[in-house]
């Protein structure tokens, strides 16, 4: 039984058994993991707030090849996210960015990027208590990097750029069934429009570092655009919805 040490992301934890814990975290070295933490819900437990929901930890842990869940052995905080969780909007795309890393990662391959972006989203909702350009920031960069990026300059279907059409104030249509963006003229029934400020957003948004974008270069409403758009595409590619993303319709 290798004894492992990592740096890590608490995703979920769920109640095991009397006294235990189920936690889903991600390991910075070995990816997306599942172990049980002996006596972490007991009183005085050496675990302490260490498991709650996005804590930036060290963690310790042993591997057994034949089966599927590791035993942790010990945890250190480095940053904790739980002062962060009493804020509703805040604690809503929190919620988001643990729910949707545990969907999109598959077991035990590391994840280098999605790590820094965890992280680096959840230090900005806690830092500015401004969840709304951290999220769409969040949900446009884990698209990006599945693979599963529409492009946001040229319609999917005739190839037509999309932002020279300067005669319309809603010049791209994005479709839910296909996770496409197309221009006004291969629109379909169905589609929603998709504002040009949220195509020039989302650019942005992939060139740009999150802590130098501000509202005149990303509004609020071009953030909540590329939010609700690139959450269609997660669920569309997980197969479900997600849990969260019912909180944020009533934010
Ligand atoms: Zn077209």
């Amino acid at each position: 039984m290798p004894l492992h040490e990592s740096e890590a992301i608490v995703l979920q934890s769920y109640p095991l058994g009397e006294a235990d814990r189920l936690v889903s975290f991600l390991s910075r070295n070995m990816g997306r993991m599942r172990g049980v933490a002996r006596g972490a819900r007991r009183p005085k437990s050496r675990f302490g707030s260490t498991l709650e929901r996005l804590s930036h930890i060290r963690i310790w842990f042993f591997e057994r090849e034949t089966r599927e869940l590791v035993r942790i052995s010990q945890c250190e905080m480095i940053e904790s996210f739980l002062d962060a969780f009493r804020d509703y909007a805040s604690s809503v795309a929190l919620s988001l960015f643990s729910e949707i890393t545990q969907a999109v990662l598959p077991d035990k391959e590391a994840a280098d990027a999605n790590f820094r972006l965890l992280l680096l989203c959840a230090q900005t909702v806690k830092r500015t208590s401004k969840a709304e350009p951290a999220l769409a920031y969040f949900a446009l960069w884990t698209v990006k990097l599945g693979g599963w990026l529409p492009p946001l300059d040229i319609c999917a279907r005739c190839g037509r750029p999309l932002l020279e059409q300067a005669q319309s104030a809603l010049p791209a249509y994005f479709s839910r069934s296909s996770s496409a963006i197309v221009c006004a003229n291969c629109r379909r029934p169905g589609m929603r429009a998709i504002s040009r400020d949220a195509l020039v957003a989302g650019q942005r948004m992939l060139a740009e570092r999150l802590d130098r974008l501000d509202e005149d270069s990303v509004s609020l409403r071009a953030a909540k655009e590329i939010t609700e758009t690139m959450l269609d595409v997660i669920e569309h590619q997980i197969d479900r919805k997600l849990t969260s993303r019912e909180l944020l319709e009533s934010a």
